[in-house]
């Protein structure tokens, strides 16, 4: 058997039932690896059950920005991963994988954990050097330790900023409530990046977004930017099925909001990671996941229409 083709990694379910890759600009990519966790572990199983969610909305137009994504769209499958390897060794295969298919698509990854983060944004280094980075967690992931080992899935944004991935000042993390010591929490906002917390969000949707939308525009300006959604930003009761689920966070339509009014930004990429649909009862999780990807690619489809 070839490394990493698991049953779980090699069925032929595709984002909203578009082909398998070949020459469209917007490549699909899964990343089923959920070795890095710190609680329940099930994210290896997200690429697949978000792909199966999103076969929901393949037949129409995006309802705010008006395209679809025929023709558009590929699908490259899942990652094949060294599961039982060293992170550092399953990261590198992470990192070879996105390098190829970013050489030639704007890509969107279906997590995994969120360690995964960490090769994706060294990929796209290789491509952009260093990114504004739009961060939405219930975690601020800037720990120096994964409970005494180097690396985990709550570390990733603090060796990005270590690593130069991405600049400090246009870091932007959103839905931050877990708890943690204040230097991981408040890392980002040292570095000179900017932080809203569930709490600076809470009353306000729509309207009441956009004096935080227009500061995040600014910091981020004509930037290469990349997308990084932790599902657990939602609050459990629109995603319960994640492994570290945060009470009290924000909403489906609060996200919509921003991945709306955010659609300008000079995008280079997207992941959504830590979607665990076995913790779900009612494929909650995963419908958002896949709908918050349609978003984001039908935002940055709309771009490439003619005026
Ligand atoms: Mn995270
Ligand atoms: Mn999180």
């Amino acid at each position: 058997m070839a490394i990493g083709q698991f049953a779980y990694a090699s069925n032929g379910n595709r984002f909203l039932a578009v082909g398998a890759l070949d020459s469209e600009p917007f490549a699909l990519s899964g990343v089923p690896f959920d070795g890095a966790v710190t609680n329940r572990p099930g994210a290896r199983f997200a690429p697949q059950e978000i792909r199966r969610a999103s076969l929901m909305l393949c037949d129409g137009l995006h309802p705010y920005f008006g395209v679809g994504l025929e023709g558009l769209l590929g699908d490259a499958g899942d990652m094949r991963l060294p599961n039982a390897s060293p992170l550092a060794e399953v990261r590198d295969a992470i990192s070879q994988q996105a390098d190829a298919l970013m050489a030639n698509h704007h890509c969107v990854f279906l997590g995994g954990d969120h360690s995964v983060t960490l090769p994706l944004l060294r990929a796209l280094h290789a491509q952009h050097g260093p990114v504004a980075l739009i961060h939405f967690d219930a975690h601020c992931d800037t720990w120096t330790d994964h409970f005494g080992e180097p690396s985990g899935h709550g570390t990733w944004t603090y060796e990005a900023l270590q690593e130069g991935l991405v600049v400090p000042e246009s870091t932007i993390q959103i839905g931050l409530r877990s708890s943690g010591d204040r230097a991981a929490r408040e890392y980002v906002r040292d570095q000179g990046g900017l932080i809203y917390t569930a709490r600076d969000l809470r009353g306000k949707d729509g309207a009441g977004l956009q004096e935080i939308v227009l500061a995040i525009q600014q910091r981020v300006g004509g930037r290469p930017c990349y997308l990084t959604l932790d599902i657990d930003c939602l609050d459990p009761a629109f995603a319960p099925g994640t492994g570290t689920p945060e009470p009290a966070g924000m909403s489906s339509s609060q996200v919509m909001t921003f991945l709306e009014e955010l659609a300008p930004l000079n995008f280079v990429g997207m992941d959504c990671v830590e979607v665990a649909p076995a913790y779900d009862h009612a494929e909650l999780t995963s419908t958002a996941a896949a709908t918050f990807v349609w978003t984001y690619l039908c935002g940055q489809a709309a771009k490439r229409k003619p005026q």
